[in-house]
């Protein structure tokens, strides 16, 4: 090797190792500002109520990028949403489904029966109902047509849809329901299927064991069935309101199929009914605190699962909503931007954040957020 040469390669070795190092000395400053956007969102939103905290200072939705509130459907009111409106924001109502527990105190006949016979108890807490519930059913139905009727709003959230089990943990909580004489005379009647004349927790143990692919074939069409209802009532009552699902984020073979399994979500069968798909991948709360990219992964296997791409004029949309407060596993201000970009690339042509309340009170994290907001608007 000639001295020249080793003086070249020198150099060059010497630039590399210092593009290298500057690269590493680049990461802590990523946070710093807003990085560029990979995209566009259409739909940039907050979930939990209407952001008084930015008005009532003068501020405005579009000084943070917002342009959708979600709102729970028993606080809608006009003055809401008529100044939501005036802020050029769309505001969609979040509708419970199936965890209106109140309901059992004079209605115990609703409540899930587990597979010994008797009242399944809830769940890390979490209430559920029997889903063939006529008068719960009708309660539901007249409820979200009320909401629609009553309400100038752009669209209604499906929540809770899902059996009595509490899956909003890092590890679910789900026991099989609901083996009350009314789903299980409806499941033999409806899927034709022989069950023994024997004891309740007999015939569960037949259901989940002879018949298991039938039972959750037909327990996953009940709520679909609620789906279809839900859709009916919208064209009837204001057909220009997008309906949207709040849902588990699981994959079909993720915890051995439980999203179907367990919770009853059959995405691909309600899909027909729903305009958009928000996917709840809360990364601190599920045990992925330190992987924000396992929201992008389940926002990407929700696009491949449903056929849904991200591009203009598609009839379905993903909207996920991500976790950006404490909720059990806190989200450092550090994480905000990462956790944004994964959720808005594609096939997500929207996102919105859980959750208003701990946000409003936390302005450093405010601000990044309408940084990162007003980079991805078109
Ligand atoms: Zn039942």
């Amino acid at each position: 090797m000639r001295r020249g040469q080793r003086h070249e390669t020198t150099l060059v070795f010497m630039i590399v190792l210092f593009a290298f190092a500057a690269s590493f000395a680049t990461i802590p400053n990523v946070h710093a500002q807003a990085p560029k956007a990979a995209r566009h969102l259409a739909i940039r939103g907050v979930y939990g109520g209407v952001p008084v905290e930015i008005l009532d200072r003068g501020a405005s939705l579009k000084d943070y990028g917002i342009n959708a509130v979600w709102i729970g459907s028993d606080g809608l009111t006009k003055a809401a949403i008529d100044r939501l409106h005036a802020q050029g924001a769309k505001v969609f109502a979040e509708f419970n489904t199936m965890h209106a527990s109140g309901y059992l105190k004079d209605h115990p006949d609703a409540a899930p029966i587990g597979i010994d016979g008797n009242p399944c108890p809830p769940p890390d807490g979490w209430q559920g109902v029997c889903p063939t519930h006529p008068g719960y059913r009708a309660w539901r139905m007249d409820a979200f047509r009320k909401a629609l009727a009553t309400h100038e709003i752009d669209g209604i959230w499906l929540d809770y849809h899902h059996a009595h089990a509490s899956w909003e943990q890092a590890e679910p909580n789900m026991p099989e329901t609901c083996f009350c004489p009314r789903c299980v005379n409806q499941f033999a009647r409806e899927a034709k299927v022989q069950l023994p004349n024997a004891s309740p927790a007999e015939i569960a143990h037949a259901v989940l064991s002879a018949h298991k692919e039938k039972w959750v074939d037909w327990r996953c069409g009940v709520f679909t069935g609620w789906v279809r209802e839900f859709r009916d009532i919208r064209n009837k009552t204001r057909p220009k309101a997008l309906l949207g699902t709040f849902h588990c984020p699981w994959t079909a073979n993720e915890r051995d199929g439980a999203i179907r399994n367990r919770l009853a979500i059959d995405l691909k069968a309600q899909a027909p009914y729903i305009d958009v798909f928000s996917p709840m991948p809360y990364h601190a709360r599920f045990g992925h605190a330190n992987d924000p990219a396992w929201v992008e992964r389940t926002v990407t296997a929700l696009g491949e699962h449903l056929g849904i791409k991200g591009i203009e004029g598609e009839p379905k949309q993903i909207w996920p909503i991500v976790q950006l407060t404490e909720w059990g596993e806190p989200v450092p201000l550090e994480q905000v931007a990462e956790v944004i970009h994964h959720g808005a690339r594609a096939p997500a042509t929207g996102m919105t954040i859980f959750v208003w309340g701990p946000l409003s009170k936390d302005r450093a994290k405010l601000e990044r957020v309408g940084e990162l907001y007003r980079s991805l608007q078109p």
